[in-house]
């Protein structure tokens, strides 16, 4: 049943299997979730991952554990050092934009606020400790170029396991990774780099260390700053599936290195999203930024509904067209829902033991590995039965209270109402309450003398077989 602590299964990338979540210290939970590279928007296939981490806080939040959210910005990096050279501008002046840009799109796609968005320029002292660590203990290499790279012999050395969310072939590691001429000093092609050295490209990009000037790679950002903001074990790391390797992996190499403590208990991966049916691209034309989707007069609210209809770990094909039905379904949710509003009015109280089966059946959906398709059928079911008892009169008010409510709760983890009770102030639905409640007692005066009061405020009410409406005249 609901919270507290239902058991909720996810699959976890580390055991390849679905398992039952029990967080290190209830009800506590660390969830960490690779953050944006702030040198462009984000893109549709990004925006998948993190409505994606959102369902999982949320759901998190709705099974009673308090969740500490993490979501770095990634603001150094190969891209955006070249962006910030090409564009003239310091490194700050260039990824502020973009991620204030991120930031707004987050919240126009209903995204709670991560609780800490840690940048990694505000973290290099963490970061440069954590190498010094490394090198300390025996993993990490200052090679001839002047870069500091990981050891993955040494690691394994140790009894470590380098390997741990994918089978790994080392004849073929990193086939798609272009070795810089800067990496040939490095001792096997498996190692990675941990601060890359000064090179003049850099341009005012780098930092004072005690390995030289340069900067940090990015795997290693996101171990310290996920070490130091939840500590060396935490419950749950999230990332879209094309960082399992090697950004993942090194993270755990890194993080375990340097702690001798096992670094992350559940992994969790999102699978790709496809745009028309093809790999987004933008030669193909199928490449979107959220903010060119609203160009097109699609809400955020409707893109959050589209990419949350799929499983996390399906590979997903987003559409215009499915856009269009996003729009259609959301509407007969609102509908549902502001007639059961304007049934139940303010004052109403649910009744005490009221059992609303779309409460059980959601949270049995989604605390099966969050089993999205399971829980909109529960959704979709509860509006078809509950615009059927609106429409033969078979809901009192309180009824209506104890349907939302439930409706409420729900939507505390898929975030798709539409926010009407700003629309409506409270005094107009209490009106309309009132109303509805004198036309029951078959009090016909008093109901129009109510219409008439919402009238002079600048509101009409309309009756329907299938409940009120109020508009705005
Ligand atoms: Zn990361």
């Amino acid at each position: 049943m609901f919270g507290p602590f239902m058991g909720l299964k996810l699959y976890n990338t580390l055991s390849r299997s679905i398992q039952e979540f029990t967080p290190l210290t209830p009800p506590h939970v660390g969830m960490y979730c690779c953050g944006p590279t702030v040198y462009d928007f984000a893109h549709i296939g990004n925006w998948r991952t993190f409505v994606f981490a959102d369902l999982v806080r949320r759901t998190l939040e709705f099974s009673g554990y308090a969740v500490r959210h993490v979501m770095n910005i990634t603001d150094i990096e190969d891209k955006i050092i070249r962006r910030v050279r090409e564009s003239g501008t310091t490194l700050r002046e260039f990824t502020g934009p973009f991620e204030t840009a991120f930031l707004e799109d987050l919240k126009s796609l209903g995204c709670r606020e991560p609780h800490v968005q840690p940048r990694a320029t505000d973290y290099l002292a963490e970061i440069i400790a954590l190498i010094q660590k490394l090198m300390d203990r025996g993993l990490a290499y200052r090679a001839a170029d002047g870069s500091v790279y990981f050891s993955i012999a040494k690691y394994q050395g140790c009894g470590c396991h380098y390997g741990q969310l994918l089978k790994l072939n080392f004849e073929e590691m990193r086939p798609g990774e272009r070795v810089a001429a800067d990496e040939y000093a490095k001792e096997s092609v498996a190692d990675f780099a941990l601060w890359k050295a000064r090179v003049p490209e850099d341009g005012a990009v780098f930092w004072q260390s005690p390995f030289g000037e340069g900067r940090p790679g990015w795997h290693i950002e996101c171990s310290a700053m996920s070490l130091k903001v939840l500590g060396e074990s935490f419950d749950l790391h999230l990332g879209g599936e094309d960082l399992k390797f090697p950004h993942h992996e090194d993270e755990i190499a890194q993080s375990e290195g340097a702690t001798g403590k096992p670094f992350v208990k559940y992994w969790l991966h999102g699978a790709h999203l496809l745009v028309e049916g093809r790999k987004m691209s933008k030669s193909l034309g199928n490449f979107f930024t959220l903010r060119d989707l609203m160009a097109r007069g699609f809400t955020g609210r409707e893109v959050r509904y589209l990419l949350l209809t799929a499983h996390y770990r399906e590979t997903f094909n987003f559409t215009l067209d499915g856009l269009a039905g996003a729009k259609t379904a959301l509407a007969r949710i609102d509908e549902c829902v502001s007639k059961l509003r304007a049934l139940s009015g303010p004052s109403a109280t649910a009744p005490a033991g009221s059992d609303i089966p779309l409460l059980a059946n959601f949270t049995a959906a989604i605390s099966d590995d969050l089993n999205i398709s399971a829980a909109w059928g529960a959704v979709f079911e509860w509006v078809r039965e509950t615009n059927k008892k609106l429409a033969d009169n078979a809901l009192s008010p309180a009824e209506a209270a104890a349907h939302l409510a439930a409706w409420t709760k729900i939507d505390g983890v898929l975030g798709v109402s539409l926010k009407t009770e700003a629309e409506i102030p409270e005094s107009i639905l209490a009106l309309a309450g009132a109303r509805t409640e004198a036309k029951k007692a078959r009090d016909f005066k008093r109901s129009d003398e109510i219409r008439n009061e919402l009238k002079a405020l600048g509101w009409m009410i309309e009756d329907s077989p299938s409940g009120i409406k109020l508009k705005k005249i």
